[in-house]
């Protein structure tokens, strides 16, 4: 079988396909190289992810959502930071060491030819895994692009000031009406800080640069920052690329494997439509592929993923626009800092909460709604705005 790209998802497709006794092709041309990436190992799922230390930047202390004046910070003790670059090429290696060939090109070609594909005109395999993510070609070659309103874009910047302190924020209503948000990250000796909004919003630059100058004013100089009140010039070197967010629950319908063929990772689309994580996904998706395929059937694939993590899949695409209404969030807030609310919140975001959340929010509502009125604020956010 062969495996065109080696992200997280085709890396962890490969070695668990190798694993599984198979004879496996491993595609990529880029390794070792850095995806446009936060780099944060989502809190949900992160005993999928293989990542040792050497890879880990930084361990999360907080995660943060603000909103105006309104900030909710979440102490947590799972997530963690990865360098892309670093990461990647770890789960590369891995493949390769499970056993997995590895070819260093750039697939071109792909046709079936008597049952069997041919891979730039000189490769054969039975099976193919499409893992060359958001929009790449197994995808088009496969199935539809995957349309520009049902992708995020995301960029920001590698600023080269160090971290005073291990919380990832999520900022909200920097462009109101609009969905997404922006985000700075903690890693080791720098900051990540993005944009993450529906492709085509306006202003998604702009309002990053705006919060750049209000926490470390200053200018850009020759593509760095330089900081008005010392004088230095810090780096400043910027990222970008799409991620897919399904605006519609039902392109969740749609198969993405068939006879002889899976997508995974961002190839299947499988990021979740709020927030644009894709890493736990990705290599989840990635050895449930490669287990459909040591099957011998590739469209097991969709039970694989529908059993394991299609729940949030759908939940988010159906919310999305509902959660990032501009009532909703100053609802969300005024209710997310009480008492009532704050630890379900707490739970949700740390990914430990397993009861039934629809069910306990209309249970918790009344008295959140009482204790907002009366700004009764949760004992973890006394100190904070
Ligand atoms: C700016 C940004 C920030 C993000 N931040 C986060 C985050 O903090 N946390 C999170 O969980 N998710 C985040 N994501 C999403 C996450 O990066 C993706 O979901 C994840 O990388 C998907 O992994 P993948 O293996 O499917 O694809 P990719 O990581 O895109 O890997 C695809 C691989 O395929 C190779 N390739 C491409 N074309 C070909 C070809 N024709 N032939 C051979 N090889 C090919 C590439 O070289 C690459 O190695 C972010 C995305 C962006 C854009």
């Amino acid at each position: 079988m062969a495996v065109i790209g080696g992200g997280p998802a085709g890396a962890s497709a490969a070695r668990e396909a190798a694993q599984r006794g198979l004879s496996v092709l491993l595609f990529d041309h880029a390794h070792p190289r850095r995806k446009a990436c936060g780099g944060g190992l989502p809190v949900k799922g992160i005993e999928w992810m293989d990542a040792p230390e050497s890879s880990i930047e930084c361990e999360m202390t907080s995660i943060s959502f603000t909103l105006k004046s309104t900030k909710l910070k979440i102490p947590v003790s799972k997530g963690k930071m990865v360098r892309r670059d670093d990461w990647d090429f770890y789960l590369y290696n891995r493949a390769k060491e499970a056993g997995a060939g590895h070819i260093v090109e750039r697939v071109t070609s792909l046709e079936l030819e008597k049952g069997f594909w041919k891979i730039n005109g000189k490769y054969i395999a039975k099976y193919v895994i499409g893992a060359d993510g958001v929009n790449g070609f197994t995808r088009r070659h496969l199935m539809d692009r995957i349309p520009r309103e049902h992708l995020f874009a995301a960029g920001g910047y590698y600023l080269g000031i160090k971290p005073t302190e291990n919380e990832v924020e999520f900022i909200l209503g920097a462009l109101p009406g609009e969905e997404g948000y922006l985000w700075v990250f903690p890693k080791s000796d720098h900051y990540n800080i993005g944009y993450c909004f529906n492709a085509g919003t306006p202003g998604m630059k702009e309002a990053l640069h705006k919060l750049m100058e209000e926490r470390w004013p200053g200018e850009f100089v020759d593509r760095k920052w330089k900081l008005s009140e010392t004088g230095e010039t810090v780096d400043c070197k910027q990222f970008g690329s799409a991620i897919p967010s399904y605006n519609d629950s039902e392109l969740f319908d749609e198969p993405v494997s068939g006879e002889n063929w899976v997508l995974c990772g961002d190839a299947a689309g499988h990021v979740n439509p709020i927030h644009g994580e894709g890493l736990n996904h990705a290599v989840l998706g990635g050895r449930l592929a490669a287990k459909a395929i040591s099957k011998g059937d590739p469209t097991l694939f969709e039970k694989y993923w529908r059993s394991h993590y299609s729940r949030d899949m759908y939940r988010a695409a159906k919310t999305k626009h509902r959660i990032y209404g501009s009532k909703f969030m100053r609802i969300g807030f005024a209710l997310g800092k009480t008492p009532a609310m704050f630890e379900m919140l707490a739970s949700l975001t740390r990914g430990d909460y397993y009861g039934k959340a629809t069910r306990n929010f209309w249970f918790k509502l009344p008295l959140a709604i009482l204790q907002a009125t009366f700004r009764m604020k949760h004992k973890e956010l006394k100190g904070l705005s």
